[in-house]
């Protein structure tokens, strides 16, 4: 297990230090109100690193006052619960006012690192749940639970999970489920949407605070500039550019990139219908209620970019000057972004340095490996075993056998070659760097519905080696081999939807 010496293990459950910051916003940011809680929880799964995040003491995690407290049964000392207002626009549509319908921020907490809010999602309704019934079924939560801590290890910008809880709970969806809890960490869940709201409300007093509140804590160097909303804007941009990068190169897709859905502070957030990619297909939409594939795949940048100019159209109001979306928002986007995705791209592949016509090699791995069905993060660990230089047909075999056809991948093999002819390391070298940056494990569709159909007879542990196997995301794992494997049978044709 890792551990977090600096901010390990200092504080009780009952003695966190909070500091609620948005609890003092003014009034109309959200509501004041207690969760209703769970009946007769269970603690299904803890996240140890998220709790040495916030300075938990392990000895807490294993308290029934721990489950009480994040089942949203027993306010914690120091916390002050609310549910935040927000709005967004929802597939492209304007949604008008959306806000927290089943999630109540329980506070925030300090720590040397900076801060921590915590946040139940599943724990009753709140005045924003509209037709929602304020619940999260057992099956949406440990989605969320597993694959927030599986980004984390990843190394891609991510709120995080501290405890999953669970219970007998009757919920209604297609049918009837158990609901659960999860308790979401994030410095703050503060949403491209929630500027939204308030230029929709043509509350420019309330768009100026919030603009102040995010600068202040997360953007502090804007406070100097001239116009500082526009220059936290160009910060989101590249931030949300970067995390583009980070989900394009592991083959992530978030399922639903509402405007509410997106992060200020450029993180993934709000765990859907989301989807790593198993084999490669550039126009794979994962969320079975987007027919129109507005959340495609390789749609996704494009997508952020929509979002931020929506970003961009809110805070027009509260910046100095007029802006153009371009400078403001595109320029800073695209430099991000084809910088970051590249930089990735490249190490993925082996390169000690990127180049910019590796895009081109990108290009035409994409395509051999869309016809021949590849798996997508196989295909990056087989190719780390290849030898730099070409020695046969046999060699290559832990690539060329995962293409149907060979041609197409001795033709790729060979462009890779010609490239890393250039670079200096040792095959030995470069395999090790290349595994570092290639995760063997991440959440497939197939390994997350195994924990999730184990966990509804109440068999818990499947999910407990899943979440240990996704802590170590780029080692060998031999004992659990099994998740590094395409689809089974059972699971080719999975579908997860906005159901949750
Ligand atoms: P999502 O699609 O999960 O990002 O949610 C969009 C909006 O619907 C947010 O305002 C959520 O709080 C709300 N929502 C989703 N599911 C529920 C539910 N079961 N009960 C209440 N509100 C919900
Ligand atoms: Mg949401």
């Amino acid at each position: 297990m890792r551990r977090n010496t600096d901010n390990h293990g200092r504080h009780r459950l009952d003695a966190l230090p909070f500091d609620n910051s948005f609890a003092r916003l003014p009034e109309r940011f959200y509501t004041r109100l207690d969760p209703w809680g769970l009946p007769d929880p269970h603690l299904i799964a803890v996240s140890e690193t998220a709790a040495q995040l916030i300075g938990l003491h392990a000895d807490e995690l294993e308290k029934p006052e721990f489950v009480q407290a994040f089942a949203g049964n027993a306010p914690l000392p120091g916390g002050e619960t609310l549910a935040a207002v927000y709005s967004g626009h929802q597939f492209g549509v304007w949604a008008g006012q959306l806000g927290d319908g089943r999630a109540h921020l329980l506070g925030e907490i300090q720590t040397p690192d900076g801060p921590w809010e915590l946040q139940l999602k599943g724990g009753g309704q709140t005045p924003y749940s509209r037709m929602g019934d304020g619940r999260a079924v057992l099956r949406s939560s440990i989605r969320e639970f597993l694959c927030s801590e599986a980004m984390a290890a990843l190394g891609i910008p991510t709120t995080r999970a501290l405890a999953l809880v669970g219970s007998d709970a009757p919920v209604r969806r297609e049918t009837i489920e158990t609901a659960a809890i999860v308790t979401r960490m994030s410095p703050s869940f503060v949403r491209f949407g929630s500027f939204e709201h308030w230029a929709a409300n043509n509350d420019i007093e309330a768009l100026q605070t919030l603009t102040d509140y995010v600068i202040e804590r997360f953007y502090p160097a804007c406070r100097e500039d001239t116009n500082p909303a526009r220059t936290m804007l160009a910060e989101v941009s590249r931030r949300t550019a970067e995390l583009m990068a980070d989900w394009q190169a592991v083959g992530f897709m978030h399922g639903v990139m509402n405007t509410d859905n997106m992060s200020i502070l450029g993180l993934t957030i709000d765990y859907g219908p989301y989807g790593f990619m198993d084999h490669f297909k550039s126009g794979h939409i994962c969320n079975h209620s987007d027919s129109a594939g507005r959340y495609r795949f390789s749609h996704q940048p494009h997508v952020a970019i929509w979002n931020l100019q929506a970003l961009c159209h809110a805070l027009m109001p509260v910046m100095e000057s007029p802006t153009a979306l371009k400078t403001a928002v595109e320029e800073p986007f695209v430099e991000a972004y084809n910088r970051a995705f590249i930089g990735k791209m490249a190490a993925k592949l082996g390169f000690e340095q990127a180049q910019a016509s590796d895009a081109d090699l990108v290009v035409d791995l994409y395509k051999v490996m869309q016809d021949s069905k590849v798996d997508y993060p196989g295909f990056f660990r087989a190719l780390a075993k290849l030898p730099k230089t070409h020695a046969g047909a046999e060699a290559d075999a832990p690539v060329r056998d995962m293409f149907i056809d060979r041609d197409a991948a001795d033709g790729w093999l060979a462009q890779w070659r010609e490239r890393l002819a250039a670079d200096t390391r040792s095959d030995t070298e470069r395999q090790a760097a290349m595994n570092a940056v290639n995760p063997k494990y991440v959440l497939r569709n197939w390994v997350a519905e195994s924990a999730i159909r184990a966990a509804q007879k109440g068999d818990y542990s499947e999910l407990h080696t899943i979440h240990d196997c996704l802590s170590r995301p780029f080692d060998e794992q031999p004992e659990n081999e099994r998740y590094a494997a395409p689809p089974p049978d059972w699971a080719e044709d999975l579908e997860v939807s906005c159901s949750s």
